[in-house]
């Protein structure tokens, strides 16, 4: 039974998908003004191992995340750079998947961008204020805070410890519009040129915390499974979104809140002004295994700290390698070797399988999963030096390491190529597509090509079937 530690319940509780086999899942994408740093890629890696080993377990997963392409670091970066705020977010999308697909993070089901859904976010805002939730004020629309009583509940905060915080930031452009300092804005004004839509209120812009409520019940509804994202968003953006939607929807939000936790360089926070902010672009740059900086982020718990440090990913090198010999080793025999079964080692695979199961129920424990996975490295080293290797066996421990380092997302073992696990995931992209059109399941084939953008790719469909062109 897979347990999951709530942030909201501060516990790690029994997960019970509202629909059985299915699970919905939403994560918080990055903003698009410069390319990702190594905590987003983190955050991206830690969920996609979730995402993972939830499919592993059998469930359907239906996984929506976004792009937050308007914000007021966008725009000032536009403006620096003087081109279009779409400009900036286009180039720095394109560069999100030239980063995250050598890192093998599994396309979303349906990732949007904000811009994308602005009539939807008015129309949201337009119904917290028919409940009475928000006000309009000087063009700008604020949500009501006081107004809505379990407001702070993720982080076990309430009004009054949050009142006291909030007269901190009194010198706020924006207090004299609102009527209570702690009433955070769903839509603010604007009066420059900039990127920009027309509204009920004028002409203006979405705040960031609307912009997830609208795409999580856009395309997963109103109560979702599980909701992800860095712990330093629990506050506020989580808490304004819990807030928004349950006002506006009048049901739960989300079952499960799961938050990552940070990275560290070299022991030290990551940060600017510390000179120690490192870009996945850099790092893919400088290191030519990025199976390597996959294996370092996916094999440590999600909510742990990960430090990184040229040491910490010389030693994720170190063991990845000794997975993918040990597979070859064992793979390089099976030619030359007798069919039949060692009972011995299928009770040992039985064994492995069950502590990796145990290990990623317990919160997604994968320092203890990866302890099984390397009792299975034991295990195919030493059948290899045996006398008589027995082809089904091992073609069973060879399964079963592919199964499970899959479940970390270091790639096909069988591809002796690092690039290959890239292209057979568009492959089998491709075939699902073909099936589906097969079927005249034009839903799950326009998904599926949404799928096969993401990676980079276009699908031509023409009368002698489907073809790919890059993007
Ligand atoms: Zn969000």
């Amino acid at each position: 039974m897979l347990k999951v530690f709530n942030t909201a319940s501060q516990k790690k509780e029994e997960f019970v998908p509202l629909q059985a086999g299915k699970v919905s899942m939403y994560v918080c994408g990055p903003t698009v003004y410069n390319y990702i740093h190594v905590g987003n890629a983190r955050s991206a890696i830690a969920f996609d191992v979730i995402r993972r080993y939830l499919i592993f377990s059998g469930y359907d997963v239906n996984f929506v995340s976004n792009f937050t392409d308007v914000d007021d670091k966008i725009i000032n970066r536009a403006q620096e750079e003087g081109v279009s705020e779409k400009e900036i977010a286009d180039k720095y999308i394109k560069a999100f998947y030239a980063d995250t697909i050598p890192l093998n993070i599994l396309p979303a089901t349906k990732r949007t961008r904000a811009t994308e859904v602005i009539e939807d976010i008015i129309s949201f805002i337009q119904d917290l204020i028919g409940k009475g939730y928000a006000y309009e004020s000087g063009g700008d629309v604020y949500f009501r805070v006081r107004k809505f009583p379990d407001y702070g509940i993720l982080t076990h905060e309430s009004l009054d410890d949050l009142e006291v915080g909030a007269s901190g930031r009194l010198d706020d452009a924006d207090q004299d519009l609102k009527e209570d300092p702690l009433d955070f804005a769903l839509w603010k004004n604007e009066k420059r040129p900039v990127i920009r839509w027309d509204s009920p209120w004028g002409k203006g812009r979405p705040g960031w915390h609307i912009e997830c409520s609208v795409m999580s019940t856009k395309y997963l509804g109103k109560t979702i499974d599980i909701h992800g994202g860095g712990i330093d968003l629990a506050f506020p953006h989580h808490t304004d979104e819990i807030a928004q939607s349950e006002a506006r929807n009048g049901q739960k939000f989300v079952d499960y809140w799961l938050h990552n936790g940070f990275v560290n360089v070299n022991n030290e926070k990551m940060s600017k002004s510390l000179g120690n902010f490192t870009t996945v672009h850099q790092l893919l740059a400088e290191y030519d295994d990025p199976m390597a900086i996959r294996y370092l982020m996916a094999s440590t718990q999600y909510r742990r700290p990960i430090n990184y440090s040229k040491d910490e990913l010389e030693r994720a090198q170190t063991e990845l390698d000794r997975i993918r010999t040990a597979y070859r080793r064992l793979d390089s025999l099976i030619g030359s070797s007798d069919l039949g079964d060692d009972q011995q080692i299928e009770d040992q695979l039985t064994k492995i399988r069950a502590d990796f199961v145990a290990a990623m129920d317990d919160d997604f424990n994968v320092a203890n999963a990866n302890s099984a996975i390397f009792d299975l490295v034991r295990l195919a080293n030493s059948y290899v030096d045996k006398a008589q290797v027995k082809k089904n066996s091992a073609l069973k421990i060879l399964q079963l390491l592919n199964d499970l380092t899959g479940v970390l997302g270091i790639g096909d073992l069988s591809a002796q190529q690092k690039q290959e696990a890239y292209s057979q995931q568009l492959s089998q992209l491709l075939k699902r597509r073909q099936q589906a059109r097969e079927k005249k399941d034009w839903h799950l084939s326009d998904q599926l090509r949404d799928q096969i953008n993401q990676l980079g790719y276009q699908v031509i469909d023409s009368t002698s079937g489907q073809r790919v062109e890059k993007l």
